[in-house]
């Protein structure tokens, strides 16, 4: 793993999650085009999913933007088993192989045990997803592998000290969650680094929840480094840490992509001020009240009533966050038309065993309504 280690490696990788849409599909030219001005900086890590996207849209989006287009051999190339979807043993190969067959990548570079937490650990041991996956790298159908984690430290520190053999860890690490009592992005992160294993960084800008703050904050932001993004200071929090293989980064549009190159063509790590900045600005967000959505859709498909719960929390978020009236009423309004109202949910608890962030979805949505429906 120390090849993917150095200073001079770049750490940005390309999350294929929130790809830019054309109605309900993927804009692949858009995306191409970002692609293009990804790897012509020097970039070539790209992740991707079997769950992301409808029937695969994303891993089939790899293949047409990035596999189809550049030589094998240039690229960093991801994907996750995600046990949820197994109902049996053999669907872990089932899945693989679709996977491979989607994206056209013939072998993933990083293969991750996808958003482990203590609930899905029996089901990997039961279905003996770990040598499923030793096996692929046997194979060398998978370089590296590892897994993406949504749990507390404690429960990583099990894993790891069960499962030395495992490569890499995937955790959420952004100045917000860093010192949280339920992300515990400090305490993952100094465990992984215990066990000497190197972390990939996944939602750095907190789904994008990062990007766009408070007018207080953004100010504080905007007097230490005129010019610069929002985004920017959440990037290179993560970015600045050590150990760190690359930081994930769902960009859905060419501007994101700009601004993420720019700053990360050659990373300016976080000077002591700016931490002190950060630490300030992640106060007020602790204090703030919001869903930690992070629009990752895990929840979506099963929703018996068709709710669309992280527009749903958008539109929350927007009112609680930033005092938005009007706007977030109007987006309700539309929503409600496409969409199952949050009034209908039946709190099956169906969108709760998937949701790494362990949000009370079921809790949430009666307020949700009690808030736009009046
Ligand atoms: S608890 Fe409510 S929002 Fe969640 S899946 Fe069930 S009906 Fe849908
Ligand atoms: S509620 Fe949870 S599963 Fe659903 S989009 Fe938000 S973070 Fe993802």
């Amino acid at each position: 793993m120390e090849d993917y280690l150095g200073k001079d490696i770049k750490k940005l990788g390309f999350g294929l999650m929130r790809l830019p849409m054309n109605g309900d599909e993927i804009d692949i030219e858009q995306t191409k085009l970002m692609v293009d001005e990804f790897i012509a900086k020097g970039f070539t890590y790209f992740d991707t999913a079997y769950v992301y996207g409808e029937n695969g849209a994303s891993e089939k989006a790899m293949k047409a933007a990035v596999v189809d287009r550049y030589p094998r051999e240039m690229l960093q190339l991801t994907s996750k088993l995600p046990i949820w979807c197994c109902e049996k043993k053999e669907d872990m190969q089932k899945v693989f192989d679709t996977s491979l067959e989607r994206t056209g990548a013939g072998y993933f570079d990083f293969y991750l045990q996808h958003s482990l937490d203590k609930e899905k650990l029996a089901k990997l041991d039961e279905f003996g997803a770990w040598d499923f996956v030793a096996e692929l790298k046997k194979k060398g159908l998978v370089k590296h592998m590892g897994f993406s984690f949504h749990d507390t430290a404690d429960v990583l520190d099990e894993i790891l000290t069960k499962h030395p053999e495992q490569e890499f860890v995937q955790l959420q690490i952004n100045y917000c969650d860093w010192e949280s009592d339920s992300v515990q992005s400090r305490k993952c992160y100094e465990v992984a680094r215990k066990h000497k294993k190197p972390v990939v960084i996944m939602e750095p800008v907190r789904g994008g929840s990062l990007a766009e703050l408070t007018p207080e904050i953004e100010t504080m932001f905007r007097e230490k480094n005129p010019g610069m993004s929002t985004a920017s200071w959440a990037i290179r929090f993560a970015a600045s840490l050590d150990g760190v293989i690359t930081v994930l980064s769902g960009m859905s549009n060419r501007e994101q992509m700009r601004d993420n190159l720019s700053y990360m063509e050659e990373l300016r790590p976080l000077s002591d001020e700016e931490r002190a900045t950060l630490e300030k600005a992640a106060d007020i967000l602790r204090n703030t009240p919001s869903v930690p959505c992070t629009g990752c859709k895990y929840c979506v498909e099963g929703c018996p009533m068709s709710i669309k719960i992280p527009d749903f929390f958008w539109t929350y978020n927007q009112r609680t966050i930033y005092g938005n009236v009007t706007m977030p009423q109007n987006r309700y309004n539309e929503l409600i038309k496409e969409s199952g109202k949050p009034a209908d949910c039946i709190a099956c608890g169906q969108c709760e065993s998937v949701c790494p962030q362990h949000i009370a979805i079921s809790e949430l949505m009666p307020k949700v309504a009690e808030e736009f429906d009046r």
